[in-house]
């Protein structure tokens, strides 16, 4: 056994010996844009997205925006959303509920911007200004006015709500648009365990504020966050009583 041992480790010293030596071989005969050319991986190639300057990637799935007014959304506790349209432009309206996408996402890359309210009179933490958008309807990233508004850290803008602090403060004034990009890994499931939690990344006005963080659960007002099995599942913006404005939203599924 030992012998046998010992004849394998030469041999594969041997072959690693003379896999060293034909390298060294081609590096003397090979012209430096061939051996550069040894680490190149064409394929597969990355599919082609349109990305011109102001409207959605071309494969984006526009939620607001684009004339769509409503059209792919409906009320969270049934029926039409009540929410006013203005053009390509939505803003809560306030007691009618939160809204909730008619389609279903898994992993993605999101695009929305918000603005809130220049009335910022009598109004203090939380209670100036607030929204939300729930991913898969479990996971808030916090909207607010956090616009010289101090409030609980990881209730401010960019926070992923109750659970991690954003890394910045990037708010413009009230009466703004605010401009969020959100990447989201979705948590995985087998049978009720889980096997890898959610990740989200949030960059706010081009500052990052969540830097791959993991996310600890469903975002609870009272309580500790905990993760319990769903699929993929729509998005969900909050209506806080407040009149935030949304547009041009659109999401690439990952
Ligand atoms: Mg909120």
């Amino acid at each position: 056994m030992r012998h046998t041992y010992i004849l394998l480790v030469a041999g594969s010293i041997s072959l690693a010996t003379a896999s060293n030596l034909t390298m060294a071989a081609e590096q003397q005969t090979l012209e430096p844009w061939q051996l550069a050319e040894k680490t190149e991986v064409w394929d597969p190639e990355p599919p082609i997205v349109q990305a011109p300057a102001g409207p959605p990637p071309s494969d984006a799935i526009v939620l607001i925006g684009d004339g769509k007014a409503l059209s792919q959304w409906q009320a969270l506790k049934g029926g039409e959303p009540q929410w006013k349209v203005t053009g390509d432009t939505i803003t809560v309206k306030p007691e009618t509920g939160d809204i909730v996408s008619k389609q279903s996402f898994c992993d993605i890359q999101l695009h929305l911007e918000w603005k809130t309210p220049t009335d910022v009179a009598g109004k203090e933490s939380q209670q100036r200004n607030n929204s939300g958008v729930f991913l898969q309807q479990r996971y808030e990233i916090q909207i607010l006015d956090s616009y010289n508004n101090r409030t609980y850290a990881n209730g401010q803008t960019g926070s992923v709500y109750k659970q991690t602090i954003p890394l910045a403060n990037a708010m413009r004034p009230p009466g703004e648009w605010q401009v969020y990009d959100i990447i989201f890994q979705a948590p995985r499931f087998e049978g009720e365990r889980l096997t890898r939690p959610g990740f989200v990344t949030v960059i706010h006005n081009g500052v990052l504020l969540q830097n791959h963080t993991e996310i600890q659960g469903s975002t609870e007002w009272i309580g500790p966050p905990s993760y319990k099995t769903h699929g993929c599942a729509p998005l969900q913006l909050q209506d806080h009583g407040n009149l935030v404005s949304f547009r041009n939203m659109w999401v690439r599924q990952l």
